[in-house]
């Protein structure tokens, strides 16, 4: 290259530099092309799925916490389980104008829209806990590993009913739940469940005496507690008038203590009618209590503090011009492309290992088990 057509050249990027960044109208800190400039004194734009679970409440003051430690702001709303409020809070974050957005979907396959409006205000977008689905516009994925969430809840109840013997135990009864269906989690969780469980059904040491096995029969709408109780409700009148349910997968706490309700208003809880092995997800409050109280059997822990420094870093890196994190670049297609994707590892927690992995490490106080 001749002096003249490099310097022609440094001209020429260099007004396209300033092209750029008058395009954004915002200082020149950091920030790729593509992406809004920002840097410290950025807005972060959180939509939460519902304040209904306690997960999602921590979730989001973690982030707010963890943003405004490195100088962000942030504006956290929660949809409400109403997919058109999730829309508008997104736009309205949109029209304020955030530098990022940190999406919990409600409905995965609902923002393909919202999310094209944010790509043309070249708004980075997070996908936090749950992919966002057909949309090319969701740049990182924030979440645990999902199947990984169903093999602990199934292998849990493997191992306690004893299946892996030699002997071959059973024949024991086993109804199955699932999450939302517009969740992209559901049928990960339900996966990982299935994979676990159909040798030992297929083997009938395991019999879902209600016949629904498929993931469409046994979803559980906005994961919602109250319709998996009269889900239950209808099983126990159905199947076990004269059986007893030894074992439910159920994919969240909220979900299991509706199944609970069912089960105590059938009688079960007694030495002659014992309560089934009920799984269950996030260590929710009253969850963990009822594990304590030998009700519910088992959660699966996820740290949200963690998930919530996962995408705080991820959100910091693409607006400092670094390329964030991330440790899994081919599980999570969201029907347009791969998200590249940090996922984080969940536990599973029972009555033998709570206090070690939810109250000594800080994640729920000792004292609101009492
Ligand atoms: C989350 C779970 C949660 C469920 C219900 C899923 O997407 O991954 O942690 O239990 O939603 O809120």
């Amino acid at each position: 290259m001749t002096m003249r057509t490099r310097r022609a050249a440094l001209t020429l990027i260099a007004g396209s530099l300033t092209l750029a960044l008058a395009a954004c109208g915002q200082s020149s800190s950091g920030g790729s092309k593509e992406t809004k400039s920002g840097g410290k004194g950025s807005t972060i734009g959180i939509a939460m799925p519902t304040k209904s679970s306690e997960r999602w409440i921590a979730d989001g003051n973690n982030m707010v916490k963890q943003f405004q430690a490195l100088g962000y702001k942030t504006d956290l709303q929660y949809g409400e389980d109403s997919v058109d409020q999730q829309v508008n809070q997104i736009e309205n974050m949109i029209t304020k104008g955030v530098d990022v957005l940190v999406v919990a979907a409600i409905d995965g396959k609902a923002l393909s829209d919202v999310l094209q409006q944010a790509a043309d205000q070249k708004i980075k977008v997070i996908s936090y806990d749950r992919l966002i689905l057909g949309s090319k516009n969701v740049d990182y994925y924030a979440s645990f590993d999902n199947e990984k969430v169903g093999v602990l809840q199934a292998s849990y109840l493997v191992d306690k009913l004893g299946l892996k013997s030699g002997a071959k135990k059973g024949p024991f009864n086993i109804e199955l739940f699932a999450g939302s269906p517009d969740d992209n989690n559901t049928r990960y969780f339900f996966q990982g469940a299935m994979k676990t469980l159909k040798p030992y059904i297929d083997k009938k040491q395991l019999v879902v005496k209600s016949g629904q096995t498929a993931l469409n029969q046994v979803t559980t709408l906005r994961w919602d507690g109250a319709t998996a109780q009269k889900r239950m409700d209808d099983l126990l009148t159905k199947a076990y008038s004269s059986a007893h349910v030894d074992a439910v997968l159920s994919p969240y706490d909220g979900i299991s203590i509706g199944i609970l309700s069912s089960l105590k208003s059938d009688g079960y809880g007694t030495a002659a009618k014992a309560y089934p092995l009920v799984t269950g997800q996030d260590a929710e409050v009253a969850s963990v209590k009822s594990i304590i109280a030998g009700q519910q059997t088992m959660t699966v822990y996820k740290d949200t503090r963690a998930l919530a420094k996962v995408a705080v870093q991820m959100a910091d890196a693409v607006l400092t011009g670094k390329t964030p994190e991330t440790n899994d670049t081919k599980t999570y297609n969201n029907d347009v492309k791969v998200v590249p994707a940090y996922l984080l590892n969940p536990v599973s927690v029972d009555k033998s290992n709570y206090q070690s992995a939810v109250v000594d490490s800080g994640y729920i106080k000792a004292s609101d088990l009492k």
